[in-house]
């Protein structure tokens, strides 16, 4: 059977290791495209300053519109050539990031997420919006980024819902990669650098990968309760830093490497209702996640401890957390007619998958959801 596993080259978090940014651009050149919110530059510009003169380096500002766009992509592409520019660094959060992976296309890039609200720090793809923001096609590189470099202390200031939402994203990654050990599903990892599939053969996950998906889950069992506090107070603990690899790095290569399943396909069908768009990823992800535990009929224990988890952080347990207070069954379809369209992650489900199906996995999970919040469970 072929398996693969793709990762970042180097991974480092660490209190003021923004201080240590210059170093890695230092290994490419002398100068950096710096693609980047303003705001999220002004949050950092002190320790930019100080790498800047530490390191002897240039950051070249991008003016970063705020859209991963083919048209900035270009547009920021053909700026990193004119200032010959040595090396491509994202900071911030999603956009900046998947921008800068489109400009470096797999090489000499620098993450560097200042929240850990999402798992794609570490991936090797990114998704590509049209100027007006609707989506427009997943892009995937020959590489993941060469450095992902976090600044815990940066992360312990940023509001306290991107880490509970980032565990929102973590929480499905083990029980996804579990579907897709027991289905034989092909990983994102084995896809071909620039289209989905159809150059190269198909790959499926590695046990390593497996492995960092379990552990992906024991810690957020262990210390996501004690990392929401530490966040809520701003402080770098152990339990804080364990989760920002849990979402960031573990979560990241378990879902890239160990496959998405019905939880990440049940959330893009939930953004086609209205009441969702003021919902984190994350957080729509958590409850996709109680939707699949519905779907594979999962022991009731395991369904009490993912509620308990969610409940006890924050994260949503039934539709109404997020945003949706009223559904017909006509809608419900819709949202798993969505969820099952033919290039949906549901079909790594390790059983045949119909609309009706999937459309009362979500009801059954809503209704065990609403009823754990009732105290009747
Ligand atoms: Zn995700």
């Amino acid at each position: 059977m072929r398996k693969a596993l793709i990762c970042p080259t180097k991974y480092v978090q660490g209190e003021d290791e923004l201080l240590n940014l210059g170093y890695f651009v230092q290994t490419y050149g002398k100068s950096a495209l710096l693609i980047a919110h303003p705001d999220d530059v002004e949050r950092v510009k002190t320790q930019l300053e100080e790498t800047k003169k530490k390191f002897n380096i240039t950051f070249v500002e991008s003016g970063f519109c705020g859209q991963c766009s083919r048209q900035e992509v270009k547009r920021l592409q053909e700026l990193a050539k004119e200032k010959n520019c040595d090396c491509t660094i994202g900071l911030g959060g999603g956009k900046a990031i998947d921008t800068a992976k489109c400009v470096a296309e797999g090489d000499n890039l620098i993450i560097v997420p200042t929240i850990a609200a999402t798992d794609a720090p570490t991936s090797h793809s990114a998704v590509l919006y049209t100027p007006d923001g609707a989506f427009d096609d997943y892009a995937y590189f020959k590489q993941s980024p060469s450095v992902i470099l976090i600044d815990t202390k940066v992360i312990a200031n940023a509001p306290t819902r991107f880490i509970v939402s980032g565990m929102g994203d973590a929480l499905s990654t083990y029980f996804e990669a579990r579907a897709n050990v027991q289905s034989f599903t092909k990983v994102n990892a084995g896809l071909p650098c620039g289209v989905r599939e159809g150059l190269c053969p198909e790959a499926r996950g590695t046990n390593a990968a497996f492995v960092l998906a379990k552990a992906c889950y024991e810690n957020l069992m262990t210390d996501g309760i004690k990392a929401k506090m530490a966040s809520d107070i701003n402080a770098v603990t152990p339990a804080l830093e364990n989760i920002i690899e849990t979402n960031i790095l573990l979560s990241g290569l378990g879902f890239e490497s160990g496959g998405l399943a019905a939880a990440h396909a049940i959330h893009d069908g939930l953004t086609i209702l209205e009441g969702t768009h003021g919902y984190f990823h994350g957080e729509k992800v958590a409850f996709g996640t109680l939707c699949q535990l519905a779907l594979e009929n999962a022991p009731m224990e395991e369904i009490l401890e993912v509620l308990d988890f969610c409940d006890a952080i924050g994260l949503p347990v039934c539709l109404e957390d997020i945003g949706v207070t009223e559904i017909t069954d006509e809608e419900l379809i819709e949202v798993a007619k969505k969820a099952c369209i033919p290039e949906e992650s549901i079909y790594a489900m390790p059983f045949p998958i119909t609309i009706e199906n999937v459309a009362a996995s979500i009801k059954a999970a809503d209704e065990i959801g609403r009823k754990y919040k009732a105290g009747l469970l």
